[in-house]
């Protein structure tokens, strides 16, 4: 485990995302592979990495212990070593994960995946989610005798797989599974047998995707494209599969179900409009594509019309809002507007520390690092700017004042999701309900507009997003966060660190 600790990157005034999985089973260079996945998907957590790797058992050698290296960092930081790969993580199986906490990121007892010696052996298990009922079941597990080392919900797993009386491994994992509700997505190890498990709601992303005889999981599939694994399927909502010995048979894992399946399943909807990765495929859905739908929905909602003989020029804040954009350009020219896609604002990648000047505002400062305008492209244009989400609104505002600085005739904000007015209990970190723009008030879109300092503003509707996704069998989306109803009951007075991820 390496010691230093990183700055956290920031996404300035975003939700910030949860976690990531990959696991692979049955290639040499798993953990080369899993650390492949990882970086693929850096963007679901930047804090803290860590990889678990296996010798599975053959004809003549049993499993070798587990091996394990984590730490604080990015993936590219934490495993710099190369040796750290090819030498300690050895094997043909491997389960890895990025953190992101909502709290106590700095405890690096917390950083994932967790490992523990127990009656059966050896068991690790990274997690993406949160559960809602992390306090009963700790509660219970204490009060049996539990002694817990970290604030995680992950923990809560193992002990429960651990005190299980089910009379084999297999069996006990489920019971755990079974024991706990809320959004998780997961893979475990139990020696050489990895597990990969999806909620029964199905909040969480988890594909499944195969490279040669190997299997592979992972969050998105942009993981698989940079192992060279071909998409398969996602793992179905309150599916567990089981990559053992068994599969000599016929080569597909063992697939068992929770017993808990509800009539409709609730993926995350913020999932297609920010947090996943546009070249990702999850929800068996394009990101890409429901992205540009948003941005049409949007533009068919709220267009914004040019000017004799001058066109609009429509910009994305980038990079989570370049795909919307497209889609909003391409509907308002079909509605008939001139309208253009410009390149109006730069973005630059790499934000250091901030170094604040009497008078300014740290905030300010991270704007003006992470931003900049191309005037001549801005200057005396009517612009709109196309945004994924608002959730404090001080981003927004400064965002637009670094805009004016450029001097457009108007500035019209259209954003490609409806106004945030509550937080996320599922493993997403909003601010507190409190601190989020649309709540302070009261949704009211004008008295945003006026704090933000745009000409207009527009957001789009619950109705028009849910009618951009496939609504097939069973399709079901959480819009909690815009609607303020939560599919799966939270226990009452949850607080954000009680369920860390
Ligand atoms: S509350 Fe919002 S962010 Fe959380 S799972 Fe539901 S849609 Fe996703």
């Amino acid at each position: 485990m390496i010691n230093s600790t990183h700055p956290p990157f920031e996404e300035i005034d975003k939700p910030r995302s949860n976690c990531a999985l990959v696991g692979v089973y049955g290639d040499t260079a798993a953990s080369t592979l899993t650390y492949y996945g990882l970086h693929a998907l850096q963007h679901r957590g930047q804090e803290a990495t860590g990889i678990v790797s296996c010798t599975s058992a053959s004809e003549t050698h049993a499993a070798s212990k587990l091996r394990i290296y984590k730490g604080p960092g990015l993936v590219t930081e934490v495993f710099s070593d190369q040796e750290i790969l090819t030498d300690l993580l050895t094997g043909d199986v491997a389960i890895g994960h990025n953190r992101y906490s909502t709290t106590g990121s700095d405890n690096l007892e917390n950083i994932q995946p967790f490992m523990v010696n127990y009656r059966d052996g050896q068991l690790a298990v990274a997690h993406n989610g949160n559960l809602t009922n992390t306090r009963s079941l700790r509660r219970e597990l204490q009060d049996e005798g539990t002694i817990f080392q970290t604030s995680t919900d992950t923990e809560v797993f193992l002990h429960l797989t651990a005190r299980s009386k089910a009379s084999t491994p297999e069996d006990r994992i489920m019971d755990a599974l079974n024991s706990v509700r809320g959004a998780y997505s997961l893979v475990m190890m139990h020696g050489d047998t990895l597990i990969a498990a999806r909620d029964p709601h199905g909040f969480r992303p988890l594909c499944l995707g195969r490279r040669g005889d190997a299997w592979v999981v992972a969050s998105e599939t942009c993981a698989l494209d940079i192992m060279q694994a071909e998409y398969v399927r996602d793992v179905a909502p309150g599916e567990v599969l089981f990559f053992d010995r068994r599969m000599d048979r016929n080569g597909e894992p063992v697939q068992r179900w929770l017993t808990h399946q509800p009539e409709q399943y609730h993926h995350c909807i913020f999932e297609y409009i920010y947090f996943s990765r546009p070249d990702s495929r999850i929800f068996e859905e394009n990101v890409d594509k429901i992205r540009r739908r948003l941005g049409k929905a949007l533009a068919e909602e709220s267009p914004v019309q040019g000017d004799e003989d001058d066109p609009v020029f429509i910009m994305s804040v980038p990079d989570s809002s370049n795909t919307a954009a497209v889609g909003f350009v391409r509907s308002s020219v079909k509605q008939g507007i001139d309208a253009r896609y410009e390149i109006g604002l730069i973005r630059n990648h790499y934000i250091g520390r901030t170094f604040i000047q009497p008078g300014q505002e740290k905030r300010e400062v991270k704007v003006r690092m992470k931003f900049n305008t191309v005037k001549g492209v801005i200057e005396g244009r009517k612009v709109v700017i196309i945004d994924d989400s608002i959730v404090r609104g001080t981003t927004s505002r400064l965002l637009i004042n670094l805009i004016r600085e450029a001097n457009p005739r108007e500035i019209h904000v259209r954003i490609s999701s409806p106004p945030i007015v509550s937080g996320c209990p599922y493993g997403m970190d909003f601010p507190d309900r409190e601190a989020l723009i649309a709540h302070q008030n009261g949704g009211d879109v004008e008295k945003i507009r006026e704090e933000i300092g745009a000409d207009t503003l527009a957001y789009l509707s619950v109705d028009k997003l849910l009618s951009t996704v496939s609504h097939e069998g069973k399709r079901g989306y959480c819009t909690g966060c815009f609607t303020g109803k939560y599919p799966v009951p939270v226990e009452e007075n949850m607080r954000k660190d009680e369920h860390e991820t």
